[in-house]
């Protein structure tokens, strides 16, 4: 092997060995605090925001069983989409603000979308969804639908995404207007620095929201948790945990 081979085999054993750290880390911290708060850590799904990442990331995470895989930027999604191409059953959730006029470019590539947060939006994620089912072995819902979840401003002036509590219930009209979505739940993004204290009384209006709205049978996941606030989050009731920094490292 000439140096550089050598050389790219270090980089690539060492990128290897750090992913299966930070994901190993974080999957004890989810199993943990599932059995902490009396839940079976299989309730709790990992997403893995691989948003500003390298591909070679994902590529390591998904040889350690890692299917999953959360992006906040449309354009970064649909290169990483065809980059990562040959892993045909790894799911792409978007998790960023979403605009109108890149729906079209993502449906058919992600199997749900965290950041629905309008009427408008889930019209057009349903219009686009039905022409393009996602593919077999990417879905996470039956039938090939689109998984949404809701996104609530549940953090007041602090946070510009998400839908307002007031308009929550218009959203979830527009969600269940369209065949080809599927209802996941709530999610939400607490401001503060993930004090547990802040983040918990935000994570529990995410839970009242969701008790006013038609509860579990309606609304059955809830998209809550980071890197800094996975553990209370899990205790109010998290089914997908969004954690980045702590699997794959600092964003570049
Ligand atoms: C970046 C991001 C995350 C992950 O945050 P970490 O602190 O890196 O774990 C989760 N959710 C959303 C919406 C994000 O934008």
């Amino acid at each position: 092997m000439s140096d550089r081979l050598e050389g790219r085999a270090e980089i690539d054993a060492e990128l290897q060995g750090s992913v299966a750290r930070g994901l190993g880390a974080v999957r004890d911290r989810v199993e943990q605090a599932a059995r902490a708060a009396g839940r079976d850590p299989a309730s709790v799904a990992l997403l893995a925001v691989s948003k500003l990442q390298p591909a070679a990331k994902l590529r390591a995470a998904y040889s350690l069983g890692q299917r999953d895989f959360g992006e906040n930027y449309a354009q970064e999604l649909v290169a990483k989409a065809a980059e990562l191409a040959d892993l045909p059953d790894l799911r792409f959730h978007m998790i960023g603000h979403l605009q109108r006029n890149k729906v079209a470019s993502l449906v058919g590539l992600v199997s749900a979308v965290h950041s629905v947060d309008s009427v408008r939006l889930a019209a057009e994620l349903g219009k686009r969804a039905k022409d393009r089912p996602v593919p077999l072995a990417r879905r996470l819902a039956p039938n090939g639908e689109l998984m949404v979840f809701i996104e609530v401003n549940v953090a007041g002036e602090a946070q510009k995404s998400g839908c307002s509590p007031a308009e929550l219930a218009d959203v979830i009209a527009a969600v269940r207007a369209e065949p080809a979505l599927r209802l996941a739940g709530l999610m939400a993004i607490p401001a503060g620095g993930g004090e547990a204290s802040v983040s918990r009384a935000q994570f529990e209006m995410l839970r009242e929201l969701q008790e006013e709205h038609g509860g579990p049978g309606l609304l059955p996941g809830s998209s809550i948790g980071m890197s800094r606030d996975l553990e209370v989050a899990i205790e109010c009731g998290s089914t997908w945990v969004r954690v980045g920094t702590d699997v794959f490292g600092a964003r570049g």
